[in-house]
């Protein structure tokens, strides 16, 4: 449920915004004044986060939404006119793809440049095909490839739609493969930016449509941060910053449990860092599904944190026997790409796919009246964690 719900927040609650904003008559006037407000406040913010944060595809694209904003707000009478606003709309979701697949490579960089230059270079020729060839260039904008009436609800022509299409297609596919990359905002800011060219309505509300494409990347930059700094980039796990945080919010009773990979500089120095890494990210990903409610942060280099809210060091040992067991007997699979630096010692036969046991240690503490605070606890978990070590390793000390 969380899932799903997480796949649509906050960017379609920012579309259900804008429509309610340009649809609700009770709303009208509001949408009106902020037609002339909103367009602004975005493009300054984004502006302003692109240079600070080093975002250059955010400035590229707000640059990309207010080349459309001039097109989509002005008359659409003459050939001339048609002609910059079909290519307009043909051109738009082609380059927004191009600004959110193509690495970040900066603003006013070479490659930065380069972009520019291929921005100034269509908006160029656009306008010199049509005032020099206006009916020719129209002709071929603007063929028809499907009954006119599947596509008689908006006033794009055919090509264009089918650009949209494919490249929204294009951008939910990358973004798929890649749930946390830029890629899922800017599918969903071409959705809002499609809306807009297609809105037949007052030209405020196209504008309030577009400056919401343009939010939609905003707050997607403001999330990708908070997100770097919360979460940890290797396991994907909430880091230390959100442990400290998390700690002090709970009241009553809670338990933390401090885990630590055995022997882990020693399997770096016979794998290889990669797979210590890769190792790191099996390890968080079984510690992310600990049994009985337990939350799990990495706590830094190979040592995370559990947290269970209500529950006593007595009702947690249980749940940590068994994920201690489930990470002993985890079979890791050790891929070829992680070549050994020293060669281990093992079958022959077998030396594509190594498979290679791990075991954690864990030290638990509760709240209580002699550790009160949440460092109190921590540290009271490392000592257990201490003692697990010191006992042999591979088990649960409390
Ligand atoms: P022990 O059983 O006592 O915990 O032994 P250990 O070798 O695991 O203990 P120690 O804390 O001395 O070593 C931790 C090692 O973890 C050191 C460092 O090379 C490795 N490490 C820490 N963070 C990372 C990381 O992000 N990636 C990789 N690959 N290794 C890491
Ligand atoms: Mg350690
Ligand atoms: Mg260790």
């Amino acid at each position: 449920m969380k899932r799903i719900v997480s796949l649509f927040v906050p960017e379609a609650l920012l579309l259900l915004g804008a429509a309610l904003l340009v649809t609700l008559p009770s709303l009208e006037g509001t949408a009106q004044g902020l037609a002339s407000v909103y367009p602004f406040t975005v493009l300054a913010a984004a502006l302003l986060l692109g240079w600070r944060f080093n975002r250059s595809r955010l400035v590229f694209a707000t640059a990309l939404l207010a080349l459309a904003e001039s097109v989509v707000t002005g008359a659409v009478d003459t050939p001339r006119d048609r002609v910059v606003f079909h290519a307009t709309m043909f051109l738009l979701p082609i380059n927004l793809a191009l600004v959110a697949l193509l690495p970040e490579r900066g603003t006013i960089t070479p490659a930065g440049l380069v972009r520019w230059v291929l921005l100034t270079i269509q908006v160029i020729l656009v306008l010199f095909l049509a005032q020099s060839f206006p009916e020719q260039t129209l002709r071929i904008v603007t063929p028809r490839v499907l009954p006119a009436a599947w596509t008689s609800w908006t006033p794009l022509a055919q090509p264009a739609i089918l650009t949209f299409l494919g490249i929204e297609a294009l951008l939910v596919m990358a973004w798929m493969r890649e749930p946390q990359a830029p890629v899922r905002s800017y599918a969903y800011a071409l959705i809002a930016a499609f809306i807009a060219m297609s809105w037949r309505g007052a030209a405020e509300d196209r504008v309030i449509w577009l400056a919401t494409s343009g939010l939609i990347l905003v707050v997607a930059v403001i999330e990708a941060s908070y997100l770097m700094a919360y979460r940890d980039g290797l396991t994907e796990l909430p880091g230390r910053r959100a442990l400290n945080e998390a700690l002090p919010r709970l009241s009553g009773q809670f338990s933390v449990a401090m885990v630590d990979v055995d022997h882990f500089k020693r399997f770096n120095d016979t794998y290889g860092h990669d797979a210590g890494d890769h190792v790191l990210r099996l390890v968080a990903a079984r510690l992310a599904q600990t049994p009985g409610g337990g939350t799990a942060y990495r706590y830094g280099g190979e040592e995370f944190a559990l947290v269970f809210p209500g529950k006593g060091v007595d009702e947690c040992v249980p749940h940590l026997e068994e994920l201690r067991e489930t990470v002993e007997t985890s079979r890791f699979t050790m891929r070829r790409r992680f070549r050994p630096r020293v060669k281990p010692k093992m079958d022959k036969g077998r030396r594509t796919r190594q498979q290679i046991t791990i075991t954690v240690s864990i030290g638990v503490a509760e709240r209580n009246h002699r550790h009160a605070s949440p460092d109190q606890v921590v540290q009271a978990a490392d000592k257990a964690l201490y003692r697990a070590k010191e006992a042999g390793r591979n088990r649960v000390a409390t």
